[in-house]
């Protein structure tokens, strides 16, 4: 990590089967995770903090809107990252959400990590804490 490094603001969302997952990678990446802060849907941004004993600003729980309120940070250009563990194996009652989320996140050109190995490569890319790094960011002006 170099000294010039500036926080980034990263969202973490598990669904309930892949929270175990997030935990697990959560822990082998604390040092990264450290510098930067940290949000997430109210369980999962509980448990990452309680494991991790770092501060995570909590939304509300994904299937009570937390999904979308990170929606709209996306929109009002506030989330730099979402690691998002999403259950390909389980129906979720916000599955809507779910879809918009990823969908925000194309459509302003936000990274989106859905599984550990993605997560693994991002959070240890040099881009990633690279200052000279400035990820595209679209207008949409006619
Ligand atoms: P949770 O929400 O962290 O409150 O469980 C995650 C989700 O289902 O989107």
């Amino acid at each position: 990590m170099n000294s010039e490094t500036s926080p980034k603001t990263i969202a973490l969302v598990a669904h309930d089967h892949k929270k175990p997952d997030l935990l697990k990678w959560a822990q082998k990446h604390r040092e990264a995770l450290a510098i930067h802060k940290l949000v997430g849907t109210g369980t999962t941004g509980g448990l990452v903090s309680e494991q991790l004993k770092l501060p995570v600003t909590r939304f509300k729980s994904g299937p009570l809107g937390g999904d979308q309120q990170i929606g709209a940070l996306i929109a009002e250009q506030q989330l730099d990252l979402l690691i998002f563990f999403w259950d390909p194996l389980n129906p979720a009652p916000h599955d809507p959400d779910v879809k918009a989320l990823l969908r925000l996140c194309s459509v302003w050109n936000v990274p989106v990590a859905c599984s550990e190995a993605t997560a693994d490569l991002v959070i240890t890319s040099p881009l990633f804490n690279d200052p000279g790094y400035q990820r595209y960011i679209p207008t949409y002006n006619k």
